[in-house]
């Protein structure tokens, strides 16, 4: 058994991974079991709870890569554990690719006044886009998932969901920007998509799933 850290308290981020791991993803049959390796058997994820003591990293990169590793690389160094962390947001067309590296904190201090975040980033965003057409209301997501083992061994991999922002919100499931969100080839915004559904097309999901490709090797070659 292979314990890895995910550098996060999300228990849906920690529940998706493992999901992943054990190929448990609609579309998928299961990254890891694909390398030959019953991932479920062999690899733990652990979250930080399990490390109350673990540093709060900030996010100060401007890359989605670069906030990935500078959290695996903390966790790495404090667990002597291999690390896994993801840093993710959403990039408009409009707004040259904005909110990116700043999605989670785009309405600022405003938001943080109104005591529901993700609703407020969400509205400011619906007001700026409110006069462009929907020719040009493509946008992306994307995840960044890197790797961190105790011999110092990194890698770092992304995945993408493109889609176009609607003018309203629509739907209760997911998080963040997912009710404004429909994904390409589907009519649904992500907030309206079952989470298996979501996980086999999201950002994030691809970008566990190629980690999960190399983990079983990576894990092995630093034995
Ligand atoms: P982080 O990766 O936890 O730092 O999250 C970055 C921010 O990007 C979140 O707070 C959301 O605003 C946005 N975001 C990232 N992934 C998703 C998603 O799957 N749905 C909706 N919003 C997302």
């Amino acid at each position: 058994m292979t314990k890895i850290i995910l550098a996060t308290r999300n228990a849906g981020k920690i529940t998706e991974l493992r999901r992943i791991l054990s190929g448990d993803v609609l579309g998928g049959s299961g990254a890891a079991a694909r390398a030959g390796v019953p991932a479920g058997d062999s690899i733990e994820v652990v979250g930080l709870d399990a490390y109350p003591d673990a540093p709060d990293v900030p996010e100060t990169e401007l890359t989605f890569e670069g906030n990935a590793l500078l959290k695996a690389r903390a966790v790495c160094a404090h667990t002597g554990l291999p690390a896994v962390a993801d840093d993710s947001g959403l990039c408009v067309d409009a707004l040259n690719g904005m909110p990116g590296v700043l999605s989670a904190r785009w309405s600022g201090r405003f938001g943080s006044a109104t005591g529901d975040k993700d609703r407020a980033n969400l509205d400011l965003l619906l007001d700026q886009l409110a006069d462009v057409g929907d020719e040009h209301r493509g946008a992306y997501f994307v995840a960044a998932a890197a790797l961190v083992l105790p011999t110092g061994v990194e890698h770092c991999v992304e995945g993408r969901m493109y889609g176009r922002i609607i003018g309203a919100p629509r739907g209760a499931g997911g998080f963040g920007y997912d009710p404004v969100f429909v994904p390409d080839g589907e009519e649904r915004t992500s907030a309206e998509l079952a989470p298996g559904e979501k996980d086999a097309i999201s950002h994030r999901g691809k970008a566990f799933r190629t980690l999960a490709d190399i983990l079983p090797e990576a894990l092995a070659a630093a034995r």
